[in-house]
């Protein structure tokens, strides 16, 4: 089933703001299958229950579309670009589901998980820091990196633009690393996995590059529960029920 929290689903259906939302339920105004609902925590199926609103049946215009895309290099991460180099619209079903974008961004030569939706509500959600999703990347970076070299990134680093959250770092084995580097990681670079929750402009790059050791290639496997796996470069996939419910 698709579910989501009641006072998501009347912001999403145009009823009113969220917090808006939220006055309407807890004055005991919204009622799901006839009865009251006024718990902010109340969660509904999308597809079957009847909300209502002062006795009004409210519903969605149509059902969000959520996918994720393996980006290569190579692609901007916009809908349109006016000097028409290649981006990432090229690659989604944008003629299926207008009103599709990306759900934050990934450098021109950074490959990995990008996150589409036409949920304009939760894409909002969701790059907030408060919301705290965890985003993977897997930097190849130049130098070996000891243990020593990371921990200012794992304490809160301080770039131009301000501290950073403390990040989640750890040195690759070379067979970990061989999985995001197939033609083998040349002596004298190294492979590492840096986990953060904000997402400033190059915020991985900058972050190593303070310390040393600027990045080769930069790939995300993971943004929040949602994995890759094996999703070919270059090809999209929609969410399945528990990753939407997931994510939402
Ligand atoms: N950090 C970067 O530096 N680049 C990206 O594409 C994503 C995170």
């Amino acid at each position: 089933p698709h579910t989501m929290r009641l006072q998501r689903f009347l912001a999403r259906a145009g009823v009113a703001s969220r917090r808006g939302s939220e006055n309407l339920m807890t004055a005991g105004r919204v009622t799901v299958n006839g009865k009251v609902a006024s718990e902010l925590g109340t969660k509904v199926d999308v597809d079957r229950d009847v909300i209502a609103v002062d006795g009004h049946v409210v519903k969605l215009a149509e059902r969000p579309v959520y996918l994720m895309l393996h980006k290569p290099a190579g692609y901007l991460t916009t809908m349109s670009d006016p000097k028409g180099r290649p981006c990432v619209a090229e690659l989604v079903p944008t003629d299926l589901h207008p009103g599709l974008f990306p759900v934050g961004r990934l450098d021109l030569d950074t490959t990995g998980l990008l996150l589409f939706t036409t949920d304009g509500d939760l894409a909002h959600e969701l790059l907030h820091p408060s919301r705290h999703v965890d985003k993977a990347y897997i930097a190849h970076v130049d130098g070996r990196v000891t243990g020593r070299d990371l921990m200012p990134l794992c304490q809160g680093i301080v770039l131009d633009d301000g501290p950073c959250q403390p990040a989640r770092c750890r040195i690759l084995k070379p067979a970990q690393a061989r999985a995001v580097c197939p033609r083998g990681i040349d002596p004298g670079t190294s492979v590492v996995e840096v986990i953060i929750h904000e997402g400033r402009k190059n915020q991985v790059k900058r972050m190593l590059s303070a310390v040393g050791h600027p990045v080769i290639a930069l790939h995300r496997p993971r943004f929040g529960p949602l994995e890759l796996r094996d999703l070919a470069p270059g090809t999209w996939r929609y969410l399945t029920e528990h990753e939407t419910e997931q994510i939402c």
